[in-house]
């Protein structure tokens, strides 16, 4: 079953629609995410799972997996990072464009989980900032689905403006990021 997207909040009367730029944004860019699957193990199954047709994360307009960094817009982690990986990480996170958004998914990517050994990076927000955690070892599709419509709620509802603002942008620094 396809279902309509639902028009922003605005002003409407007969033959026209009114409503804010940010709005309209938010709706194109939260039904068009362009995920980059950064899996390194066992969760990055459950991802795969989480494509598959009974899951169908086509219904979000998130189909379209980019191993391109320069088309993608929301960076899966998916797995068990080692902190060797760590710098990899940041170099594909700061090959993307922004606006950009991070899910970690599983406990190993947002904590380390149960590997807290001197190889383990003990969370991947040591590295890059993290939008939204997807709790578990390993998370369900479901949860997996549930982080995705989070990122959509994040996207939908963005300001236009919060990437030029200040506190993004030392956001960023703390991560030495280089901002432009
Ligand atoms: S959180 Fe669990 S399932 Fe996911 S990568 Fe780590 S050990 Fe594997």
């Amino acid at each position: 079953m396809v279902k309509i997207e639902k028009a922003p909040e605005g002003i409407e009367g007969q033959g026209f629609f009114a409503t804010s730029f940010d709005k309209v944004i938010g709706m194109a860019r939260a039904n068009s995410l362009w995920p980059l699957p950064f899996a390194t193990s066992c969760c990055g199954i459950e991802f795969m799972a989480t494509m598959g047709s009974n899951y169908d994360l086509a219904r979000f307009g998130s189909e379209r997996m980019s191993f391109s960094p320069r088309q993608a817009d929301l960076l899966i982690v998916a797995g068990t990072i080692s902190k060797k990986l760590g710098p990899v990480l940041k170099q594909v996170y700061d090959q993307m464009a922004e606006p950009k958004w991070v899910l970690s998914v599983g406990a190993c990517a947002s904590s380390g989980g149960i590997f807290d050994t001197y190889s383990v990076l003990q969370g991947i927000d040591n590295v890059i900032p993290v939008d939204v955690y997807v709790p578990g070892c390993p998370p369900r599709p479901e949860q997996i689905i549930e982080g995705i419509l989070k990122i959509q709620e994040l996207a939908r509802n963005e300001s236009l403006r919060r990437r030029n603002s200040e506190e993004y942008k030392k956001m960023l620094e703390s991560y030495n990021i280089e901002t432009v």
